[in-house]
């Protein structure tokens, strides 16, 4: 039997905090990233299956009472979810000591007003390349102003941080690593690398378009910008410095496990939570809210199962695509 009490902390078998909640509030997208869906990117999610907003906030009160402090909303694309500004007010208003969004900024010319404004301070707004054919390519038909026009105007918002994300593709978008992180240095943008994850909907892709840290590192001879840590210690990135000056961050899943200080859970569109995003099975709480059970005692059991580490090195993957999961 597992107990908790009002503002305790979740803590895994291993003895790690769990206080971060990413809420994926949609798998639809409007772009169709390589690395992250098929060419079709069908949505499968009946209208059913997704949860209602009122749900969301139950899940979310749920959570914060059991100390989760720090939450994102993710997708699919996130901002495209019906209602989606009305979920975010909601949940913001549950007192989370920090909410951020992951976008990929197509809808922020319009939204990033009322995002801020409705308690969002974080923003990560993926950016796969500075240049129209190579972004177009990947994207398969987005156009980058739309995604830059969105950037602009986040800008002018007052966000407390916006970080750039570009996942490393080799052959596709490395030779555009330095201009992504120029853009962001003339901007004041914060700028991150993700090592490629393979995932089943694009495995063949993930291994042809993987390129480790190592390699990016080697070919803009970049320079470690403080001490490189093995361990990471709570943090799950490494910084960089290109020999003019500029800045990146190196997310590296697959080269430098972060597992060990892994401190997050994820909740699906479709109400599964996910311990661990390679791993660990996922789990029906929208199946126990709406039969009237206990969702707190069902949110400790899932947090207890949470695996050790991932096991994607070992081609143990995710059968769930990326944009099904909330990244
Ligand atoms: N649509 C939003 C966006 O693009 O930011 C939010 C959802 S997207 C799934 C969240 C993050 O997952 C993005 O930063 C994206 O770059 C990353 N992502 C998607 N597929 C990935 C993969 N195969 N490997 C590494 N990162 C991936
Ligand atoms: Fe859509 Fe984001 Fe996936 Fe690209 S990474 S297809 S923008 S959900």
């Amino acid at each position: 039997m597992l107990y908790y009490k009002r503002g305790s902390k979740l803590v895994d078998s291993y003895g790690r905090k769990i206080d971060y909640l990413r809420i994926s509030l949609t798998d639809k997208c409007n772009l169709r990233c390589l690395f992250c869906m098929g060419e079709d990117g069908v949505d499968t999610l009946s209208h059913s299956e997704i949860l209602r907003n009122e749900e969301f906030y139950e899940i979310a009160k749920a959570f914060r009472e059991l100390g989760i402090e720090k939450i994102r909303f993710t997708g699919g694309e996130p901002l495209l979810r019906k209602g989606a500004v009305e979920i975010i007010k909601s949940i913001c208003s549950l007192g989370f000591k920090r909410v951020g969004l992951t976008t990929n900024g197509t809808k922020l010319k319009e939204l990033a007003k009322i995002i801020r404004e409705s308690g969002v301070s974080e923003l990560n707004i993926s950016l796969p390349s500075v240049n129209e054919e190579i972004y177009r390519f990947i994207t398969r038909g987005g156009e980058l102003f739309e995604a830059l026009s969105g950037i602009e105007e986040a800008q002018k918002q007052g966000f407390k941080s916006i970080k750039i994300n570009t996942v490393l593709l080799k052959g596709i978008n490395d030779n555009d690593i330095k201009n992504i992180a120029v853009f962001c240095k003339e901007r004041g943008l914060k700028f991150r690398v993700i090592e490629l994850m393979p995932f089943s909907n694009q495995a063949d892709f993930a291994k042809s378009g993987f390129m480790p840290q190592s390699e990016l590192i080697e070919k803009y001879a970049l320079k470690p910008a403080d001490e490189v840590k093995e361990d990471l210690s709570g943090k799950n990135y490494n910084s960089y410095i290109f020999p003019t000056g500029e800045r990146i961050d190196i997310i590296a899943p697959l080269s430098r496990k972060f597992c060990g200080y892994c401190n997050r859970v994820r909740l699906t569109a479709d109400g599964k939570i996910l311990n661990c995003l390679h791993g660990g099975g996922q789990f029906d709480i929208k199946e126990v809210l709406r039969s009237g059970g206990d969702i707190k005692e069902f949110i400790l059991s899932v947090v207890s199962k949470k695996p050790l580490k991932h096991h994607i090195e070992n081609d143990m993957i995710q059968s769930r695509p990326m944009k099904k999961i909330g990244g």
